[in-house]
């Protein structure tokens, strides 16, 4: 039995251009126990790949996290298959608010120690004392009252292109530096002020704000789905949208375009522009930002040194690898020194009315 994901990207792609059918980009999660994870991910594998579902799903003792992508002619059949899952039975689906066909190109189930990597000992807290979660309306009005402190809870390389207005947006590269940070900066403030939470999906803000109830804040609230179903809301039934600018995925998209704004530039020249590239040099793949006339002039690269690689035949950049491992993983970092351009967001509570002494 196949229970792997065996054609290429590339394949894929002419697969789905054949096909000419519109595929439908979602994701969702669940906290949920799953005493074998490894059984459960083979099931889904079978089930999903006959769907001709492509994405990228998590599995762990402690929930699922699915970001997918399937033809729209068959989600119902898909919705019946997630129905006959107890914990996933009438789940809210995240639907992607751009769609492109090719947003997900494989089918990549993957049984993990989590379904997010957060860094945190479940131990210490009870994970399912959550936030009060808020919808988009109720969001709207939080976000005005002075006593909110808006918090970003997602990484730095995600709010640079965009985040909601007077959101605070900490220049992190993990989840984790994230609960740190905020709890050091509100440590005075844990009755008196209300914590207001968000990120792409939800996920990340479902265990944050357990985390931070579990260290004493009184006014814990979430925003429900993430910036996904806000702006899901906020188009169906015509609310204000407070949010500015792009929201980043993690999939081929890179970005949905929630807003017109384009509040990021390029890490090279500094012009406008809040589109993501990974860089070509394989050794490299430093993700950053670069307009469209510096992507031509460096070749697609993040630097002269890795455009110089990059220009070489391939057997010798192979041989200058050698006994190297990717020194930016893709999504990972995205800094380097000398962009020039890579926005700081270092100072990140110097929006904000607290008084830090
Ligand atoms: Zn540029
Ligand atoms: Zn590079």
């Amino acid at each position: 039995m196949q229970l792997y994901n065996k054609l290429s990207a590339k394949e894929r792609a002419e697969l789905i251009e054949k096909a000419g059918k519109d595929r439908l980009t979602l994701s969702f999660y669940q906290y949920a126990k799953i005493t074998n994870p490894q059984e459960f991910r083979d099931q889904l594998f079978i089930v999903w790949d006959k769907l001709d579902v492509l994405g990228r799903i998590y599995v762990a003792k402690e929930g699922i996290n699915g970001q997918l992508s399937l033809p729209a002619d068959r989600f119902n059949e898909f919705k019946a298959h997630l129905d006959t899952i107890s914990f996933l039975k009438g789940i809210r689906l995240n639907i992607a608010v751009e769609q492109d066909n090719m947003s997900f190109l494989k089918l990549k189930v993957k049984v993990r120690h989590k379904i997010v990597a957060d860094g945190l000992n479940d131990d210490t807290f009870d994970v399912t004392n959550k936030g009060i979660h808020v919808d988009a309306d109720k969001f709207n009005e939080l976000i005005e009252d002075e006593k909110t402190v808006l918090v970003d809870m997602r990484n730095h390389y995600e709010s640079e292109i965009g985040h909601f207005k007077n959101a605070v947006t900490p220049d992190v590269d993990t989840f984790r530096e994230s609960l740190d940070i905020i709890e050091e900066d509100l440590k005075d403030h844990k009755e008196d002020k209300n914590l207001v939470m968000y990120c792409t999906g939800g996920i990340r803000c479902e265990k944050a704000s357990a985390y931070f109830k579990h260290k004493g804040f009184k006014n814990v609230f979430q925003l429900e789905g993430g910036i996904i179903e806000y702006t899901r809301q906020v188009n169906e039934n015509n609310l204000d949208n407070k949010f500015i600018g792009k929201n980043f995925v993690f999939d081929e998209r890179r970005a949905e375009k929630i807003s017109d704004d384009v509040i990021a530039q390029c890490h090279q020249c500094g012009e406008p522009f809040d589109v993501h590239t990974n860089c070509a040099n394989d050794a490299c793949h430093l993700l950053f930002i670069q307009c469209d006339a510096c992507k031509e002039k460096m070749n697609n690269c993040c630097s002269t040194n890795c455009k110089e690689i990059h220009a070489l035949p391939f057997e010798e950049q192979k041989a200058l690898r050698k006994g190297q491992s990717n020194s930016n993983d893709i999504f990972k970092k995205g800094r380097a020194d000398y962009l020039p351009y890579k926005k700081d967001l270092r100072n990140i509570f110097e929006n904000l009315k607290v008084d830090k002494k």
